[in-house]
């Protein structure tokens, strides 16, 4: 290893663009080569499902930076290649094209690719699933053709789709395993509100059920058949059925893997020249006292920041608060801070639950805040997250209590 080897990132989507320009914000001048698998420069995922998806967000919004940018800040910027193998002790990262590049540091920016759903049918024509532009372009066309869709999994992109296609008219069906739609991350009682949003839109809800097949006609979907027997039909249909960490080249690497790269509170794997960052790392949060893996927009935003200036030699810690948005109808909500499925001990709300105009609080038995969520209320953000800070008991009271300033609660 020479002093002039490259600082190589795989993956160029968000984490990886921004881990970029965070190497060169702070200071470092040396090569960077930066490895995408799509051909598009990096882009942020968001409006897929939203505004671009909608047709109200022209391409341009969804890219990272312009490409005149990676020239000027002397970033190697090479898309349409997988990298395909990383030889930690030869420090050597292998293309599919064939070249090998050497590094100093690595940066694992592989992120997430969505679950397969595993029932026959699942290959025919019109069964589709959302994670790059060229999937949310598919999806905009069909959703232009079709009368009836059928959306497996009631997620955030299995809502977000379903919205965008109730926008261009179609009639919606939503299969759901859970008894409502986000349970595991929300809780019934605030699951319930996106529950009662959707069917206001004319969607129909189906919980509890269990896909058995995709149905088709000359290689075509025309529906679902569940396992208790019901069939519902489709021109399209879309699986949101959650994604996995894509940790192969991690794993053939001999990285430590549990859901995810393994990384430490310095994002720093079990290799200490690489790191990871975004979707596919399962990091020690300090604040939280344990490992999570994050596979939300604003991780791959910041993550990048701490793991550059730690791959420089910075003694740095990733701490912040996990915050996630959506947008579905005229329905905007951020959300901050972390609960485990069902490890919360109530809920308290602050405004017009039935306007869809609230705060809503996750309290753990101490009445200590573990997360917030704002529906169509703005600029809490950063209350909330001082709160879920804080790590004080707060009085359940004044919090739901629209008339004292959320700020002032941080602050007792
Ligand atoms: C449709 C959609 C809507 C979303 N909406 C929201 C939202 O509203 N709010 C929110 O908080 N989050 C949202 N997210 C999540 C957010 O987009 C992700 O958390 C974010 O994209 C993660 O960024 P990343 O850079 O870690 O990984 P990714 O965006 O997955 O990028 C990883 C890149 O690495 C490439 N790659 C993988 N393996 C290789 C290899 N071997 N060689 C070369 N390249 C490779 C991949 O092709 C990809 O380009 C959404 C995601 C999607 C798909």
């Amino acid at each position: 290893m020479t002093a002039d080897m490259p600082y190589v990132i795989i993956g160029a989507s968000l984490a990886g663009a921004k881990a970029a320009e965070a190497l060169r914000d702070a200071g470092f001048d040396g090569p960077i080569t930066l490895i995408g698998n799509e051909n598009d420069r990096p882009y942020e995922r968001p409006p897929l499902s939203k505004g671009y998806l909608l047709g109200s967000s022209e391409r341009d919004v969804i890219y990272v930076h312009p490409l005149q940018w990676y020239a000027d800040s002397g970033i190697d910027l090479r898309l349409g290649v997988e990298a395909t193998s990383i030889d930690p002790a030869a420090h050597q990262v292998s293309l599919a094209d064939g070249s090998t590049i050497g590094y100093a540091k690595l940066l694992i920016a592989t992120g997430s690719s969505p679950r397969r759903l595993q029932v026959p049918g699942s290959d025919l024509d019109g069964v589709l699933s959302l994670r790059r532009v060229g999937d949310s372009d598919q999806i905009k066309k069909a959703f232009e053709e079709a009368s009836r869709v059928v959306v497996i999994g009631a997620g955030w992109i299995g809502l977000e789709t379903t919205a965008a296609a109730r926008a261009a008219g179609a009639d919606v069906t939503v299969l759901e395993m859970a008894e409502l739609p986000l349970v595991r991350v929300l809780g019934p009682e605030v699951a319930q509100v996106f529950a009662d949003l959707h069917t206001e839109h004319g969607v129909d809800l189906q919980f509890g059920v269990q896909v058995a097949e995709i149905t088709g006609h000359d290689g075509k979907v025309t529906g679902v058949r569940l396992a208790d027997g019901r069939t519902f039909e489709a021109d399209t249909v879309i699986a949101a059925v959650g994604i996995t960490p894509n940790t192969e080249l991690a794993t053939a690497a001999g990285l430590e893997i549990d859901n995810g790269v393994r990384v430490d509170a310095q994002l720093r794997s079990s290799d200490p020249d690489i790191y990871a960052a975004g979707d596919v790392a399962n990091a020690y949060h300090p604040l939280l006292g344990r490992r999570i893996r994050v596979e939300h927009w604003a991780n791959a935003l910041n993550q990048p920041q701490t793991a550059a200036r730690a791959m420089l030699g910075e003694d740095v810690s990733y701490d912040r608060m996990p915050y996630f948005f959506t947008d579905q109808y005229d329905l905007g909500m951020e959300y901050t801070g972390f609960v485990e499925p069902g490890g919360y001990s109530r809920v308290v709300f602050r405004g017009d639950k039935e306007r869809r105009e609230f705060v809503a609080f996750w309290l753990d038995q101490d009445d200590r805040v573990l997360a917030g969520m704002n529906v169509n209320v703005w600029d809490v953000t950063d209350a909330i997250r001082e709160l879920v800070r804080g790590g004080q008991p707060v009085d359940a009271g004044k919090l739901a209590d629209p008339a004292v300033p959320l700020d002032s609660l941080a602050s007792s």
